[in-house]
This record gives structure tokens, C-alpha cells and sequence, in this order.
């Protein structure tokens, strides 16, 4: 952005570049995209603009900055992209799980939905096929029976649990399954040139084949990056521009021991479970693989997603940590539900993945002012202090592993306070915009204290059932009860508001 006598000149490297040039201009002039759709804009009204010399060039600090979602495509999909795109997140995943077992959407159903493609394409973004798609590129309904020998043998038995689901994994010594996969991402590329990376991430779990061919390679992560180098390499000769991107994790997390990774269009992403140590991330770097990103959760896993949780300073700490190191970016993994549970979390990470030397306390003042304007300080004291909370249920962080791990076996004070605190916000919020989002806030607050209720009386039980007083533990267990299913009627009457 530059000022040019009386003209502003936004440009960049790239459309996309130009394009996020455009937002950050915007954004000097006080608009803010903190939550998708209409309802999480911020743009004020003037009659006159006024800009002061500017002179001003940035450049994204990470390059590959996406989320890991299961896409299942919604109405909401598209408010989401056009979110990131503001927020400057720079890849869209779609997800090449079978249409049946996980019930996800095949990457043709994506392209099908009116409008997400060229909502994509229009700014620039990059596209990723994949996630846990070993079965999509070698179906087990199409191979199991003629070439067993492409499944993993686990205990002695090939392809154990790999017609009822995506548990076991490939035999990755075998060559003619990588030139197969090779072929299957080269036609699948030809068809669908809008895909920049495919995924060749191993299934979800464990599973790792312990054939004798196998075993010769080295270790597991070994194998597997055989199969990797073999696909990659035959892609790149035919598609150099494809990047292929496959995932450490499970019996394949720590780095390779004997094989070096093709390096010219590999892309590591680390799951950060196991939690990943700073040397595992470093060994990886040094594995010989183009790019290493971090696969992160800093929207939670799976259980209680609905739980808010706000983890600024993990994030902070962590981006921190990684762009140190050399990383070159992370891919949190989120759904689309769910947003308000996880809103702060969005914001930071979108704002530090781009640049992660801005102060913390900057990035949150400004989340604050603009998305809870008049309500903002108490609405920082809020959220700070649900933070110090911790976490409600599993996630991992190479920096903060342990002190954001928690659960619901807190003290009633600890849910009070946060209440208490929430009110205060509520009672500050004077506009109709700043009301519909603290609202939010209360839907995601007020199911926490029902969960919490419910684990309160099952503990009770389970103390009472112990000490053998019956009548007593039968109470606490209706109690549960109850309160259980007034939280499946909270979950049931806000399913539709992204809480
Ligand atoms: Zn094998």
C-alpha cells in the first residue's frame, strides 16, 4: 500500500496478494471481519476518508495457513470461505473421505454446490484434497479381494478391519500399490486442475503393516515415506506444480530413520498428537521434505465441542515457537458449528499466522473494541478468565501441552465467576449488534454450566454408590439425568447459531 500523490496504490505479488492488500487497506479505515457472515462485520460509516502517507509492505510470515475441517458443505460454507479470505487464511480443504463410513462429501459433491468453487477461486486461494484418504485413492470394495497385498498385514492377517472401516492402513513397501496411487492423483489432477495439494495421509488410528518387506525398509515412518518418495516423484515428473502433502502421526509420527523424503513437492503436516517435542519438529525439518507444517486443534477436538474455550497465549506462544524454527505453517483443525465456542481462538490465529511478531495484547484489544465495542472490557475480562480455565476437553500444543488440558472437575466458584462475568458484559452491551454476539456467548456459557451440573451429580453418585448410600446416590443420579437431557435440548434448540 502506497500513497501516490492523491492516490492510494494497493497492489501485490499476486491477485490474492492484491486482494488481501485491499482488506488490509479496509481495515485501516476500522473494518473487521471477526465472525463469518454479516453478523460478525464491522464496518463504520464516514463521510470522508482520510489516510495519512502510506508506504507500507507485508508479506505473510507462514505460507501454507488453512484449516482441517470435515467439510461437510453447508449453507454457511460460503460466509466461511469469504472469512478466511478477509482474515488472510490462504487454503480451503475438502476432504476426499468415501461418501459412505464417514458420511463426508467427495470432493465432486464440493464442486457441485453452487458457488463454493469460484467463491475459492475468485480470491485466489489455494485448494487441498485430501485428509485421511488412503481408501479414496485405493478403495478396498475395488482391491481387497483381487490384490490383497495392498493392505496392511497387522497380527498376521492383511487388511484387518479394512472392509468395515478406515482403521488399517496400506502396505507401503508394495510398488505397484504407489504406482497405482501415483496414477489415480495424476488422472484425479487432470480432472480437477483447481486442486493445488493432495493429501496422502495415512487412515485415522493405528494399524501400520508389519510385513517382512516392510520391516527391511526401517521403521514404520520409513515405510510410508517410501510410498510417499515413489508417489511423489511420479507426480512431480508428470505434475510438477501438484504439491503432495501426507501427515506424522500414530505409528508414523517421528521422522524417517533411513530414508531422505523427496524434497520437491512434499509437504509434512505434524499432528500434534502425539504431542509433538520440539526435536520431533526439527527432525522432520531436516528430513529432506519441501515444507513442514503443524496439524493443531486450537478449535478443540471432538468431545463437547460446544464447551468455550479461549487459548490466545498457546497460540501466541506457539506460533511463535514454529516460525522460529522454520515451520511453514499450521492447519488447525475446526468445524463449522461451532464458532462462538472458539471465536477468540479464530481471531488470534488468523491474525498471528500472518504476522506472529504482533503483540498479543494488541491483537486482543482490537478483537475486544471492535467485535464487543462498548462491552469490550468487561467482555476481556471474560474471556482471560476463561482462559485460566483451561480446557474442557482434549487437545494438544507442542508449547502448552499440559496447561491447556482440563475438564469439568472445577470447583462451582470457578463456573459462578464465569457467569458473574458474562453478566457484567450483558449489562454493558448497549447496541443491537454487540447484544446478538454476548448472546451467543450466554448460549455457549449456559450449556457449559448444565455439562457441568451433570458431571457434578455423576461424581456425587459415584462417591455415594461407594459408601454404599443408596437412597442418596439414586437422587444425584436423577439429578443427572435430568440435567442430562435439558443439555441435549440446549444442544438440540441452538444447533442452527454456530455455538
Ligand atoms: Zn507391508
Amino acid at each position: 500500500m502506497k500513497t501516490v500523490g492523491p492516490n492510494i496504490v494497493v497492489a501485490g505479488a499476486t491477485g490474492r496478494a492484491t486482494l488481501y492488500a485491499a482488506y488490509a487497506l479496509l481495515e485501516r479505515l476500522g473494518c473487521r471481519w471477526c465472525f463469518p457472515g454479516k453478523y460478525g462485520e464491522v464496518i463504520p460509516k464516514r463521510s470522508t476518508l482520510k489516510f495519512a502517507p502510506l508506504n507500507q509492505i507485508e508479506k505473510p510470515a507462514f505460507s501454507y495457513r488453512t484449516f482441517m475441517h470435515h467439510a461437510f458443505v453447508t449453507e454457511e460454507t460460503a460466509d466461511w470461505i469469504d472469512w478466511m479470505a478477509k482474515n488472510r487464511m490462504n487454503c480451503f480443504l475438502v476432504t476426499l473421505y468415501p461418501a459412505k463410513g464417514y458420511k463426508g462429501q467427495l470432493y465432486s459433491e464440493f464442486k457441485q454446490t453452487p458457488g463454493l468453487l469460484e467463491a475459492i477461486q475468485k480470491r485466489g486461494m489455494l485448494i487441498e484434497a485430501g485428509h485421511h484418504a488412503s481408501y479414496v485413492w485405493t478403495p478396498p470394495k475395488e482391491f481387497y479381494e483381487k490384490k490383497p497385498e495392498f493392505f496392511a498385514l497387522v497380527n498376521g492377517k492383511r487388511g484387518l478391519v479394512a472392509i468395515e472401516g478406515p482403521r488399517a492402513q496400506l502396505c507401503f513397501s508394495n510398488e505397484e500399490l504407489a504406482e497405482l496411487t501415483a496414477e489415480r492423483i495424476i488422472t484425479f489432477s487432470r480432472a480437477n486442475p483447481e486442486a493445488d495439494i493432495i493429501s496422502l495421509y495415512t487412515n485415522d488410528g493405528y494399524g501400520y503393516c508389519e510385513c517382512e518387506a516392510c520391516k527391511a525398509i526401517g521403521s514404520k515412518t520409513d515405510a510410508y515415506m517410501l510410498y510417499i518418495n515413489r508417489v511423489a516423484e511420479r507426480v512431480y515428473k508428470v505434475l510438477p506444480d501438484k504439491r503432495i502433502s501426507f501427515l506424522s502421526y500414530s505409528h508414523a509420527s517421528a521422522p524417517p530413520e533411513r530414508l531422505k523424503v523427496f524434497g520437491k513437492n512434499t509437504l509434512c503436516t505434524i499432528a500434534t498428537w502425539p504431542p509433538p517435542k520440539v526435536n520431533r519438529l526439527k527432525g522432520w525439518l531436516a528430513s529432506g521434505v519441501k515444507e513442514v507444517a503443524l496439524y493443531e486443534y486450537y478449535m478443540g477436538s471432538y468431545s463437547d465441542r460446544s464447551f468455550p474455550w479461549a487459548c490466545p497465549k498457546a497460540i501466541d506462544d506457539e506460533l511463535k515457537t514454529i516460525h522460529k524454527l522454520g515451520l511453514a505453517g499450521v492447519a488447525s483443525q475446526c468445524e463449522l458449528d461451532n464458532w462462538t465456542a472458539y471465536a477468540v481462538n479464530y481471531w488470534v490465529f488468523a491474525r498471528l499466522i500472518w504476522n506472529p511478531t504482533l503483540p498479543l495484547e494488541d491483537v486482543l484489544a482490537d478483537y475486544y473494541g471492535h467485535y464487543y465495542a462498548e462491552a469490550a472490557g468487561p467482555m476481556q475480562a471474560y474471556f482471560e478468565y476463561l482462559e485460566s480455565m483451561g480446557r474442557f476437553s482434549y487437545s494438544w500444543n507442542v508449547v502448552e501441552e499440559k496447561k491447556i488440558r482440563c475438564n469439568l472437575n472445577i470447583p462451582e466458584k470457578k463456573i459462578r465467576k464465569l457467569d458473574e462475568l458474562l453478566s457484567v458484559g450483558e449489562k454493558a452491551a448497549a447496541g443491537k449488534a454487540v447484544r446478538a454476539r454476548i448472546r451467543r456467548d450466554r448460549i455457549c456459557i449456559d450449556y457449559l454450566k448444565l455439562a457441568w451440573t451433570r458431571e457434578d451429580a455423576a461424581r456425587k453418585a459415584t462417591k455415594l454408590l461407594a459408601a454404599a448410600q443408596l437412597p442418596d446416590a439414586v437422587e444425584q443420579l436423577q439429578r443427572g439425568v435430568k440435567v442430562g437431557r435439558a443439555c441435549l435440548e440446549h444442544l438440540q434448540r441452538y444447533r442452527n447459531e454456530r455455538v
